[in-house]
């Protein structure tokens, strides 16, 4: 630590799986002083910190007791002041609903080096889990990513998503799966449009159901899905794996 400035990674730790991290994260958090993690960040990845680096936890996980974003900010700025590199750890990409635009501003607010080390996004790494391609030529024009929570409580303009026939990837959307799918009917999706939603996607604990955008919410209660999940709506979804298919490709 010393006299040297610190400095802060902030990191994307992919969707679950460990070994979807990069050797640059792997790298970033071999050098770290001080580790700061969210919740949804798997442990493992905390073997590749240096022995005796600090590790604080700072999740705030939807509804559970959570770490106020300026407190994280806060933090970092004292711990890169007092001449700390510091490793962000955060799940999936940091950029990707993940409040890390927020942080690297804070940190340049505060003169404080920040370097962004990209992380396999949940949107993108969840759905490959059960081999759907987001963007298969044949079948998307493109990949549209939403959550189903916005800050501001307003629905998405559903009839322009529709209209442009991309593939539509929801983060956060499972607590409110029935509404948003509500939503989708009523801008007139097809109710048999292929739908899906994947709890834990990339882990051992990993479940999903494979329907329509009409049976989504019941099947998801049915197999008692909760967070984290990621939902996909499109034609892409055809591509998915049966569920025994997939399994078997984990234990592989
Ligand atoms: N920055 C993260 C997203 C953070 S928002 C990223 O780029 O992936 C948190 C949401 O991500 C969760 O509510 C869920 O919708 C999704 N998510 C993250 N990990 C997931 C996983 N392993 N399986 C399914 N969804 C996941």
């Amino acid at each position: 630590m010393g006299n040297a400035p610190g400095k802060v990674y902030l990191i994307g730790a992919g969707p679950g799986d460990p070994e979807l991290l990069t050797l640059k994260a792997v790298r970033a958090l071999g050098c770290a002083d001080v580790v700061l993690v969210d919740d949804l960040v798997q442990r493992d990845a905390l073997r590749h910190a240096r022995a005796g680096a600090r590790v604080i936890e700072v999740g705030k996980r939807g509804g559970c007791k959570s770490t106020p974003q300026a407190f994280i900010e806060r933090l970092m700025v004292r711990l890169a002041r007092r001449g700390c590199v510091v490793a962000r750890l955060k799940g999936g990409d940091p950029f990707v609903f993940g409040r890390g635009g927020e942080e690297a501003l804070a940190l340049a607010r505060a003169g404080i080096t920040c370097d962004v080390i990209p992380g396999i996004t949940a949107g993108i790494g969840v759905p490959a889990a059960l081999g759907i391609p987001v963007t298969h030529r044949d079948v998307a024009r493109g990949v549209t990513f939403l959550t189903g929570h916005s800050r501001d409580g307003g629905e998405p303009d559903w009839r322009a998503l529709r209209a442009t026939r991309t593939t539509l990837v929801i983060y956060m959307g499972m607590r409110r799966v029935a509404a948003l799918v509500a939503g989708m009917l009523e801008a007139g999706f097809p109710a048999d449009t292929p739908a899906c939603a994947i709890q834990n996607g990339t882990l051992d604990a990993q479940s999903e159901v494979v329907t329509t955008l009409g049976r989504l919410p019941a099947a998801a209660a049915a197999a008692r899905l909760g967070g984290p999940a990621i939902l996909v709506f499109g034609e892409v979804v055809r591509y998915a794996h049966s569920a025994a298919a997939s399994a078997a490709q984990r234990a592989a």
